[in-house]
C-alpha cells in the first residue's frame, strides 16, 4: 500500500463525508448513499457496492468516519457473511437484488445448516430440497439457528441428491423464512436467554433462481460462509458505544442495534470475560491468595497471547496474505481462555458466583459466564472439530478412517 494512495484515499472520503454526511438524514437513505458510493464497503468490488480498495485502505476509510461519527453500513449478525457467500458464489441478479438492502439493514439473515442429526457432520444434512417446477420444495428441520426468529431470508444447505457421495449432494439456496411453510420455534437456554431456534420446514418454496451456485455445489458454497464465520466477519461485536449522538440516524441505528444485539447479549459473557479478572481480584481481594494469583498469571499469559496470535491474523487479512494456521487456533484458544476465565471468576468469587439477580457478584455477570462459557467450544464448529482441522490440515497429519463414502442414500446414519 504506497502512502501516496492511502493520502489520496484519506482526503477523497473526507470530501465525501463533508459534501453528504448528515446526522438528521433517515438511517436507510444514508445508507443507501454508502452503498452507492462504494464508501460503505470500500474493499467490495466496484460493480458491487465497493471501491475495490485493498482491506488496509478500508481501514483508513474506517478511522476518516469515525472522525466525524458518521454511521457505517449495518453490519450485525449474519448478514455479512450471507454477503460474503452472495458476492463469491451468487449470481448477478442475487447480488443485485439481496446485496444493497444488506447494507441499508433493510433485511436480516440466519443460518440454516445445523439439524439435529448434523451438526459437526454438517454434510450429513437430511433437510431435503426436491424441484417441481419453477421452485424446490423444502421439507426438514434445522435446529441452533440465531435469529431465525427475526430473519427475512435464510442460507439453507438442503440434500437435493441422494444418490451422490454426501459432500456432493447437497445445494445451498437463499429461503424466504417469513413464508407458511417455515415454522420458527424459539429454544430457551440454560442462561435464560433465547437466542436459537428450531425450525421445521413443511413444503416450503424457494423460487428456482434462489440457487446459490450450482446443483450439487451446496458443500462448496456453505465452506465459504463458515471460513467467513470462523475468520470472525458475521458482525457479533459488542454493543455500540455511541449512545449519546444526537440526529435521527443516531437514534434509529440505536433502535436497529437493540433489536438485532439482542440474541447476542451474552456473547461478551460467553467469551469469559477476561477484562473484568483484574477487577474482580481486587474488589474480592483474591488477588492476595497465592494459589488464585498463580491461575490469574496463567489466564492472562494464555489471553494475551491468544489476542497477539489473532491480531497476526489480522494483519495477514489486512495485507492480503492467504490465512495461516493462526485461524485454525484461533477458535480453540478462544475457547481454553473462555473455560479458564470462568474456573478463575469461581476461584474468586467462591459459592456466590451461583447467585444471580441484582444483589448478586456484579448484577448475575458471573453466574451468567459460568452458564453461557460452554458455548464457545460448540459454535461455529466444537474443539474437538477444530483439533481435527488442526491435525489434518495444517500439521497434515492422517485423516481419521471414514466410513461414509458411496450413495448418501446408503451412508449410516443417526
Ligand atoms: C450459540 C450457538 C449459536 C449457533 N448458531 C447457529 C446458527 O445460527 N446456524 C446453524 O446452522 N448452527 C448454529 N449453531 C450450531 C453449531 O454449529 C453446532 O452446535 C456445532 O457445529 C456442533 O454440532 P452439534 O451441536 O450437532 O454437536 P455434535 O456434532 O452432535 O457433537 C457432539 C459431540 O461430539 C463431538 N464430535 C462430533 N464429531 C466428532 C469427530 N469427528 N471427532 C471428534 N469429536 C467429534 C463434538 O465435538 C461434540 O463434543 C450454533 C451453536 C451455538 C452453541
Amino acid at each position: 500500500m504506497s502512502k501516496v494512495n492511502e493520502a489520496e484515499v484519506r482526503a477523497e472520503v473526507r470530501d465525501w463525508l463533508a459534501a453528504n454526511w448528515d446526522p438528521d438524514m433517515p438511517l436507510v437513505e444514508w445508507r443507501g448513499k454508502l452503498a452507492d458510493s462504494g464508501w460503505g464497503m470500500p474493499q467490495w468490488p466496484k460493480e458491487w457496492y465497493g471501491r475495490g480498495l485493498p482491506a488496509g485502505l478500508a481501514r483508513t476509510v474506517e478511522e476518516e468516519f469515525a472522525n466525524v461519527g458518521a454511521v457505517g453500513v449495518a453490519r450485525s449478525g449474519v448478514r455479512l457473511l450471507a454477503a460474503a457467500t452472495l458476492l463469491e458464489h451468487g449470481t448477478d441478479a442475487q447480488k443485485k437484488k439481496y446485496l444493497r438492502r444488506i447494507l441499508t439493514g433493510e433485511d436480516t439473515w440466519c443460518q440454516f445448516f445445523s439439524e439435529p442429526g448434523s451438526g459437526s457432520d454438517l454434510a450429513g444434512a437430511t433437510t431435503r430440497a426436491d424441484l417441481q417446477g419453477d421452485f424446490w420444495v423444502v421439507n426438514g428441520q434445522k435446529v441452533w439457528t440465531t435469529s431465525a426468529h427475526h430473519a427475512d431470508h435464510g442460507l439453507l444447505l438442503a440434500r437435493t441428491d441422494w444418490d451422490a457421495p454426501k459432500h456432493e449432494g447437497m445445494s445451498f439456496f437463499v429461503i424466504d423464512v417469513k413464508q407458511p411453510g417455515v415454522d420458527v420455534q424459539q429454544l430457551r437456554q440454560m442462561n435464560g436467554h433465547a437466542s436459537f431456534n428450531q425450525v421445521f420446514f413443511t413444503d416450503a418454496k424457494v423460487p428456482v433462481e434462489n440457487l446459490v451456485g450450482k446443483i450439487g455445489d451446496g458443500w462448496k458454497v456453505a465452506t465459504t460462509t463458515l471460513m467467513h464465520e470462523r475468520r470472525g466477519a458475521d458482525g457479533l461485536l459488542p454493543p455500540s458505544k455511541k449512545g449519546t449522538r444526537v440526529g435521527r440516524i443516531h437514534a434509529e441505528e440505536r433502535v436497529e442495534n437493540e433489536k438485532a444485539n439482542e440474541p447476542y447479549k451474552w456473547y461478551p459473557q460467553r467469551a469469559g470475560r477476561v477484562d473484568l479478572i483484574l477487577e474482580r481480584a481486587k474488589e474480592t481481594g483474591a488477588g492476595k491468595d497465592p494459589v488464585v494469583r498463580q491461575e490469574i498469571a496463567k489466564l492472562m499469559i494464555l489471553a494475551k497471547s491468544a489476542e497477539w496470535t489473532a491480531r497476526r491474523a489480522r494483519a495477514a487479512q489486512r495485507q492480503g496474505r492467504p490465512q495461516g494456521p493462526e485461524g485454525s487456533l484461533g477458535k480453540l484458544a478462544a475457547s481454553h481462555v473462555a473455560r479458564a476465565c470462568a474456573r478463575v471468576h469461581t476461584m474468586m468469587t467462591g459459592t456466590d458466583a451461583l447467585l444471580t439477580g441484582e444483589d448478586s457478584p456484579r448484577n448475575g455477570v458471573i453466574a451468567e459466564i459460568l452458564v453461557s462459557v460452554p458455548a464457545v467450544s460448540i459454535a461455529g464448529g466444537t474443539d474437538e472439530i477444530q483439533r481435527n482441522i488442526i491435525a489434518e490440515r495444517v500439521l497434515q497429519m492422517p485423516k481419521e478412517p471414514r466410513f461414509d463414502t458411496g450413495p448418501f442414500r446408503n451412508v449410516r446414519r443417526n
